[in-house]
């Protein structure tokens, strides 16, 4: 049994929305979010009443002081909690945060130092679940982080020092008979605390690639995959086994169309294969959602998943179907001229569903 689960967050408008005088155009309630087309006049504001879209969850952050404030706090709760029980139970897990740059992917993945976002925390409950487990059950654990960023179909290492420029070299994708794909080379530290984790998730944040385009000073044109590979001993009666799962917590790049961005030349390249990526990603979660609706495998309902069209899929193939968990967290802006990139955020999640 294969599980997709879709959540959508709403950030806060910002201060350049404010200063454009932004009307709010996402409107939550349960588990639905709604969204209005900006009007220039009054008829188009009688006609539209909306789109709305159903998921797992949403989130609304735009408001602190409303009682259904989707906190850091909340997201782990309903999301992250849900990964940890998943990889204690021996199964993989798999986090996406999808949105258009500036709509609060990092901000929900890493957070900030005093707001702790998934990442973080999700480490922090690891290292209190295994001190709790230690002191009553029979086991050991073993945990090995990795952290890389694919930027341009080329995967980086990004807990290892390498040459300044991000366009030279990469590692390679490999597919492992019995264990499925890997990245040759790729580096794996051996975590045996919350304090050893943070400074790699620090040492990994600080060599992110970044580019300026047209849109964003600092956006984000890569996509960056921490995980956690844990491995659990147990004694079975007399039998001593292991347990291993994995948990892929992955940061997309921005989702805006290279056409909105005006870009050209390597910056076109780029978003051709950011938007290979994001577009397999959209096909293979939106083939495992049809799975999981009709109970069947890929193999017996004869459908094609197409993991090995982009290096993001292939690697997150033993991660995506099977017995793992996929959660795609949706982050959009609530501002009226964010309108187009937030509804077409709002369709790849809802095609998730
Ligand atoms: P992205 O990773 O999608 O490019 P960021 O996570 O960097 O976007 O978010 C852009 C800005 O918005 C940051 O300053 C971040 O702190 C803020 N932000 C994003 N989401 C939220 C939220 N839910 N609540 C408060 N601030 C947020």
């Amino acid at each position: 049994m294969s599980s997709v689960q879709v959540a959508v967050r709403v950030r806060p408008l910002n201060e350049r929305e404010k200063l454009l005088s932004s009307k709010v155009i996402i409107h939550m309630r349960g588990n639905t979010t709604s969204i209005h087309k900006p009007s220039s006049g009054r008829v188009d504001k009688l006609k539209d009443r909306g789109k709305t879209f159903s998921y797992d969850y949403s989130f609304d952050s735009t408001d602190v002081d409303s009682p259904t404030f989707a906190s850091q706090a909340k997201i782990f709760k309903d999301v992250g909690s849900n990964v940890l029980k998943t990889a204690f139970d021996g199964f993989n897990a798999c986090v996406f945060a999808y949105g258009q740059t500036g709509s609060g992917k990092s901000y929900t993945m890493m957070g900030h130092k005093v707001d702790k976002g998934l990442i973080p925390r999700i480490c922090d409950e690891l290292f209190l679940e295994i001190s709790n487990r230690n002191k009553s059950e029979a086991m050991s654990f073993y945990t090995e982080v990795s952290y890389l960023e694919i930027y341009n179909e080329r995967v980086q290492d990004l807990l290892k020092k390498r040459p300044p420029c991000s366009e030279g070299g990469g590692l390679k994708v490999r597919e492992h008979p019995t264990d499925g794909p890997y990245v040759e080379n790729l580096s794996k530290h051996v975590v045996q605390s919350q304090s050893n984790m943070e400074s790699l998730i620090t040492l990994g944040n600080a060599s992110r690639t970044i580019a300026s385009t047209g849109m964003n000073d600092f956006s984000s044109r890569s996509h960056t995959i921490f995980t956690i590979m844990f491995t659990q001993g147990l004694v079975d009666g007399e039998l001593p086994h292991e347990r291993r799962s994995k948990i892929h917590l992955v940061d997309l790049a921005g989702s805006e169309r290279a056409d909105s961005t005006h870009t050209t030349g390597t910056r076109l390249k780029e978003g051709a294969n950011i938007n290979k990526s994001l577009v397999t990603l959209g096909s293979v979660i939106s083939a495992l959602a049809d799975l999981a609706v009709s109970g069947q495998s890929a193999k017996k309902k004869q459908i094609f998943i197409p993991y090995r069209d982009s290096v993001l899929t292939w690697l997150l193939k033993d991660s995506l179907g099977g017995n793992s968990i996929t959660t795609v967290v949706a982050t959009i802006s609530p501002a009226d001229v964010n309108y187009e990139e937030t509804l077409s955020t709002l369709r790849f999640a809802s095609r998730a569903k």
